[in-house]
């Protein structure tokens, strides 16, 4: 089934009109309600009228997450506040977080694209479908949540947490369906498998993984112990939330709702862009967004786009899986961290050298944190008590500026390796296999 055909299988023709015509609109909404595309198009000498076409997009600026943090909080905004009904924000920046505001247009366009990915996956309203991503700033809940009301399926709100829970009602509503990052999805199965039970016990038979990035052999993993037909699902607030692209039964690529977001892949080193089949940075224009629209978004995510008919009769160009980040973000458990971040926090307390190592990994599926710092000599203490409270204290920072727990290590002064050259800050033990 394709929620939409109108638009998910155009013409690729009629696709490159429609694109056209809404970058104009776009960029003439932007100059003339954001005075910082205003004035970047302005340092670039481009006017409105130049903006003819599709392939025109290259003449526009980029605008980066830095940007974002530059115009906290709505600076970037494009519509009134009166217009603005939700706001959500992204994790993982050192000061400001990334706030970005819905119009109800915007909201109707979001549920639209993840009724469109759940149609794809084969979710119908005969469905109970059970949404674990989190729920509240973070936009996987809600995002997730209202697409599946929108397609007519049953929802159930589980968000995270309390898996023995989560696992009575998956068995006693016969959930079909659920949305959760992949590594919750093992421990989902590893939880069920310690209640003494097995996918025969279950019957999920669809699930929407996203968030954090996966593989083929995480995808078979969770399939035979879920027993369920597993796919992905992408996206990032700064752009929508989930939904931004979605696999189709084919799993070849992820198709992208490409009325609504325009993907360029570009070199990150000199900004050009590439051509289709080649693996880069990818990059969105948000064609119809109202709240905060955006234009050439640096996602910093590197991946290929693959145009070409795909078998499902979507016409749509897809992405190939993330294989990487062009910056140094890590993605722990759903959450965005930067080695930054801990940097700035372990900076601001005079105890500690300003020497660090995160250590990452993944035990039981669950992936951990743990932060090794040096302590000063002058600091350093033969009373447990203080060097507990000291531990504790660098621990609280770290959980309100990082949104996640992370395990510190208080180390003696001179024991992290120091590198030649540019400084090594992080060893994910993690394995992708
Ligand atoms: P979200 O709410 O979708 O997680 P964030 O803005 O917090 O949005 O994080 C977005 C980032 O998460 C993306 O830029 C990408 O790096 C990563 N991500 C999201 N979905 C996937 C996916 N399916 N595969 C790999 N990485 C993903
Ligand atoms: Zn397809």
């Amino acid at each position: 089934m394709i929620w939409n055909p109108n638009k998910e299988c155009m013409s690729r023709d009629e696709m490159h009109d429609l694109q056209g015509k809404r970058l104009q609109k776009l960029v003439g909404y932007v100059y003339h309600n954001v005075p910082f595309y205003r004035n970047k198009m302005q340092e670039l000498d481009i006017a409105p009228e130049d903006i003819k076409s599709i392939e025109d997009i290259t003449k526009l600026p980029f605008t980066t997450k830095q940007d974002l943090r530059d115009n906290y909080p709505y600076g970037l905004q494009a519509a009134p506040l009166s217009e603005i009904v939700r706001v959500h924000a992204s994790s993982g920046t050192t000061g400001n977080p990334t706030i970005v505001g819905y119009t109800r247009k915007d909201l109707a366009v979001w549920s639209e694209v993840m009724a469109r990915c759940l149609t794809a996956y084969g979710v119908t309203r005969d469905d109970t479908f059970s949404v674990s991503y989190g729920y509240g700033l973070f936009t996987g809940g809600l995002g997730a949540h209202y697409g599946v009301e929108n397609l007519g399926a049953t929802v159930i709100p589980t968000s995270t947490g309390n898996t023995e829970k989560h696992i009575r009602l998956i068995r006693d509503l016969k959930i079909s369906g659920i949305a959760c990052t992949p590594s919750y999805a093992l421990y989902l199965a590893e939880t069920l498998e310690k209640m003494g039970l097995s996918k025969k016990d279950v019957s999920l038979r669809i699930g929407a993984f996203g968030a954090e990035p996966w593989t083929e052999n995480m995808r078979k993993e969770i399939e035979d112990r879920l027993g369920l037909k597993a796919y992905n699902l992408y996206g990032l607030s700064e752009i929508m939330g989930p939904g931004v692209s979605y696999e189709c039964e084919c799993q070849s690529g992820s198709h992208i709702a490409e009325d609504h977001f325009y993907p360029e892949i570009i070199n990150p080193d000199t900004l050009e862009q590439l051509p289709y089949g080649e693996q880069g940075e990818l990059v969105f224009t948000t064609l119809t967004k109202e709240g905060m629209p955006l234009l050439r978004y640096r996602t910093k995510d590197l991946c290929t786009l693959m145009s070409g008919d795909c078998p499902c009769g979507r016409t749509a160009v897809r992405m190939g899986r993330i294989v990487g980040r062009s910056d140094d973000m890590l993605i722990i458990r759903g959450i965005n961290v930067f080695p930054s971040q801990v940097e700035s926090v372990i900076l601001d307390m005079p105890e500690f050298e300003p020497q660090y190592m995160l250590v990452v990994d993944r035990v039981n599926n669950l992936d951990t944190i743990q932060v090794q710092v040096e302590v000063r000599r002058d600091f350093f203490n033969d009373d447990i008590g203080r060097m507990l409270a000291m531990k504790k204290r660098l621990a609280d920072k770290l959980k309100s500026v990082l949104s996640i727990g992370a395990d510190v290590k208080l180390m003696e002064p001179g024991s992290i390796e120091r590198s030649q050259g540019k400084g090594r800050h992080v060893i994910d033990n993690r394995v992708l296999k």
